[in-house]
C-alpha cells in the first residue's frame, strides 16, 4: 500500500487535470493520471513527475465507459492499494452548435462523459473511501464550468446543462457521505487556456473572450489547480457541497 496519500485525476493528462496532477505530486500525492486516448502526454506527464521526485502512474480509460471505470479502478488499487482523493475532471465539449441542430449522438456523448462517467467515478471513489464502507475518508473535487450558470447559448448549451447536473450532483453527494469522512466540492472555472476550446473547433476562444472577463484575460491550468488543491487539503476541512467560482469574475 503507498504510504503517500493517493490521488486520482480523471482526464489528468492534458490541460487542467495535468496541472493538478503537477501541484498533487509536488505537495506529497501519489498520483494516477487516467486519460482516454493520448498515452504519450500521460507518459510524458508520469516522466516529469517522477524526474522531480514524485510519484505517478498512469492508465488508459475512457470514463464513460464501464470497461473504462473497471479499468481506472483497477489500477488505483493494483497500483497504490489506497484511495484519498478524486478530482473528477474529464470532460469535452462539442462544436459551437445551436439546440435545435443537435443530433441524438451528440447528447449521448457529451452526457455520457461529462454527467455519467462522472457520477460513476465518484461512485467508485466513496466506496474506498468511505467510513461506512471501511475506508479512512477522503476528498472529491467535481470540475465543473461557469457555463453551469451562463448557459452558453449559441454555442454548447448541453455542455452547460451537463455542467449544471454536476453543480446538483456535488451538492447531494456531499450531504450523502457528510459523516462519511468525504468532503465534495466543485470548481467552476471560467475561461481557461487549455486544448479544449480547439478541440470544440475554437482554438482561440480563450483569447478571443478576454474582453468579456472582468479580469481582462483568460485563466490558466495552475490557477484552478491552485484551487482544487485547496479543496483537497486539511485546510477546506470544513467545506463541503461548496461551488468554487474560477472565473476571474465573469
Ligand atoms: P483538455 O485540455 O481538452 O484535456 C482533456 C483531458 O481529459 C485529457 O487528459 C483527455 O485525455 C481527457 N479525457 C477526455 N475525454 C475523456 C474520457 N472520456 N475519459 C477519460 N479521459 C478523458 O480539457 P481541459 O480544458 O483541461 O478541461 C478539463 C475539465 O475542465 C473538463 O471537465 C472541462 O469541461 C472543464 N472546464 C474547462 C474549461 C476551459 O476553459 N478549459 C472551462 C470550464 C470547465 P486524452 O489526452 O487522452 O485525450
Amino acid at each position: 500500500m503507498s504510504e503517500k496519500p493517493v490521488l486520482l485525476v480523471t482526464g489528468g493528462s492534458r490541460g487542467i487535470g495535468a496541472a493538478i496532477c503537477r501541484k498533487a505530486a509536488a505537495q506529497g500525492w501519489a498520483v494516477m493520471i487516467n486519460y482516454a486516448s493520448n498515452e504519450t502526454a500521460a507518459r510524458s506527464l508520469a516522466d516529469e513527475i517522477e524526474a522531480q521526485g514524485g510519484e505517478a502512474r498512469i492508465v488508459k480509460g475512457d470514463t464513460s465507459t464501464e470497461e473504462g471505470v473497471v479499468a481506472i479502478f483497477s489500477a488505483v488499487d493494483r497500483d497504490f492499494g489506497r484511495l484519498d482523493g478524486l478530482v473528477n475532471n474529464a470532460g469535452v465539449v462539442d462544436i459551437p452548435q445551436n439546440v435545435v441542430d443537435y443530433s441524438r449522438a451528440r447528447l449521448d456523448r457529451m452526457f455520457a462523459i461529462n454527467v455519467i462517467g462522472k457520477i460513476r467515478c465518484a461512485s467508485e471513489a466513496v466506496k474506498r473511501m468511505s467510513t461506512a464502507h471501511g475506508g479512512r475518508g477522503g476528498s472529491i473535487v467535481n470540475i465543473s464550468s461557469m457555463a453551469a450558470i451562463l448557459g452558453s447559448a449559441g454555442q454548447y448549451v448541453d455542455y452547460a446543462a451537463s455542467k449544471a447536473a454536476i453543480d446538483t450532483f456535488t451538492l447531494g453527494l456531499a450531504r450523502e457521505v457528510a459523516t462519511e469522512g468525504i468532503r465534495v466540492n466543485a470548481i467552476r472555472p471560467g475561461v481557461i487556456d487549455t486544448d479544449i476550446h480547439a478541440s470544440g473547433g475554437l482554438p482561440d476562444r480563450a483569447a478571443q473572450m478576454a474582453s468579456v472577463i472582468p479580469m481582462q484575460r483568460a485563466g490558466t491550468a495552475d490557477e484552478v489547480a491552485d484551487a482544487a488543491l485547496y479543496l483537497l487539503s486539511e485546510q477546506a476541512s470544513y467545506v463541503t457541497g461548496a461551488m468554487l467560482n474560477v472565473s476571474g469574475g465573469r
